[in-house]
C-alpha cells in the first residue's frame, strides 16, 4: 500500500461534509521581506488541522471497529479532534495524555466528548499506553500520525494550498510526527514538483529532524517548548511518515523559542490570528532563516490555535523586536 495523490483526493471528498475547507489568505502585513500567505487551520473546529486526519481515519473504519470505540494518545490536538470526529459519528473515544500536557488540553478533549486517561510522563509513554489499552480493552487504535488515513487526511490541506495558489514557491509546515508534512508534501509534489516543501520543528526535541540526519527513526527527550503540540518522537517502529518525509520533503529546519514567540506576536498583531506555538513555527522559520529557505511566494501553515489564554496574553504583552 502507498499513499498517493489519489488517496488524498479521496480523503478530501470523504471529509468534505464534515471539515472546513480553509482559505489561503495573503498576509500583507506580517513581513516586508516576502510575499507571504497563511493557511489558517486555526479556523477548524477543535482549533487545529487534526480534524482532517481524525475524520478521514474514522470514516475509513468499518462499523464493527467503530462500535468498539476508538483510543489514541495525543500531545494535545489529535485528542480533541478525534473526540469531536467520534462524537459526530456516534462513536466513543478515549484519549491517553501524558502528565506533561497543559490543563487546557485536558479540558479540550472533554469538551468535545472524549474520555481522558493520564498515562505516563511523556508523549511516548502515553502512546505505548494507548497501544496496550487497545489490546486489553478491545478498542480500535487510531494513531496520531503514523497511519495512511491520517496522512491522507492531513494532506488535504496541502491539496487545497496548491489548488488555491498553483504558483506557490515554498511551503513552510510544522513538523512533529510528520503526518501533516508527509501529507502536504505528497499532495504538493505530485501536482507541483518545483514547489519547495519545508518542515519546521523547534530546537527543543526535534525527533524527525534527528532521524533524517542519521537515516533511521530515533527518539529524543521531550522538553518544554512553546510549540508543545510538536512534542514527542516519531516512534522507533515508524512505518509511514519517516519514509514519506525522507522521500518528498526538501528540507527540515529548526527554530528557537524566541522566534516562536515573535511569530505568535506577529500573527496576532499583524494578521489578527490567535496561533499556538506549534502553528507559528512556519513564520518563525521565515523570520529566523529568511531567504536561505524561502524565496518567492511562501505559504505558512498556521496549524492550530490551542494555547492557554493566560500564557498567550502574557506573550502578547512583550514588545515586538521591530
Ligand atoms: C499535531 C500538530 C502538528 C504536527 O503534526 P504532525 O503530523 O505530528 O507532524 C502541527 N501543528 C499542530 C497545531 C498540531 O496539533
Amino acid at each position: 500500500m502507498e499513499i498517493t495523490l489519489d488517496s488524498i483526493r479521496s480523503a478530501a471528498h470523504r471529509i468534505a461534509p464534515h471539515v472546513l475547507r480553509t482559505p489561503l489568505v495573503q498576509a500583507w502585513d506580517i513581513s516586508s521581506k516576502g510575499s507571504l500567505f497563511v493557511k489558517p487551520e486555526t479556523l477548524q473546529v477543535t482549533g487545529s488541522m487534526k480534524v482532517r486526519g481524525a475524520m478521514n481515519a474514522l470514516l475509513m473504519l468499518n462499523q464493527s471497529a467503530r462500535d468498539r470505540g476508538v483510543i489514541t494518545a495525543s500531545s494535545g490536538n489529535h485528542g480533541p479532534a478525534l473526540a469531536w470526529a467520534a462524537r459526530q459519528l456516534g462513536t466513543r473515544c478515549t484519549v491517553c495524555l501524558s502528565s506533561l500536557v497543559p490543563t487546557n488540553k485536558i479540558a479540550n478533549v472533554e469538551r468535545w466528548g472524549g474520555t481522558v486517561r493520564i498515562e505516563g510522563g511523556c508523549y511516548d509513554e502515553a502512546s505505548e499506553a494507548a497501544v496496550r489499552l487497545s489490546e486489553q480493552e478491545g478498542m480500535t487504535l487510531v494513531p496520531g500520525f503514523d497511519h495512511p488515513d491520517i496522512i491522507a487526511g492531513a494532506g488535504t490541506s496541502g491539496l487545497e494550498i496548491i489548488e488555491d495558489l498553483p504558483e506557490a514557491d515554498t511551503i513552510l509546515a510544522p513538523l512533529s510526527g510528520g503526518g501533516l508534512l508527509a501529507g502536504i508534501a505528497i499532495a504538493v509534489k505530485s501536482i507541483s514538483p518545483r514547489t519547495r516543501v519545508i518542515g519546521v520543528s523547534m530546537e527543543r526535541g526535534a525527533s524527525m529532524h534527528e532521524s533524517l540526519k542519521v537515516g533511521r527513526p530515533v527518539n529524543v527527550a521531550e522538553e518544554d517548548s512553546l510549540a508543545d503540540a510538536l512534542g514527542g518522537s516519531i516512534g522507533l517502529n515508524n512505518q509511514w511518515t519517516f519514509p514519506a518525509v525522507a522521500k518528498f520533503v526538501d528540507e527540515t529546519v529548526l527554530v528557537s523559542e524566541e522566534m516562536i514567540a515573535e511569530a505568535m506576536r506577529r500573527m496576532f498583531r499583524n494578521a489578527g490570528l490567535v496561533v499556538e506555538g506549534a502553528g507559528a513555527v512556519g513564520l518563525a522559520a521565515f523570520l529566523q532563516h529568511g531567504r536561505d529557505i524561502a524565496a518567492g511566494r511562501t505559504v505558512i501553515v498556521a496549524s492550530g490555535r490551542n494555547v492557554d489564554m493566560d500564557r498567550f496574553v502574557e506573550l502578547m504583552s512583550v514588545r515586538m523586536s521591530n
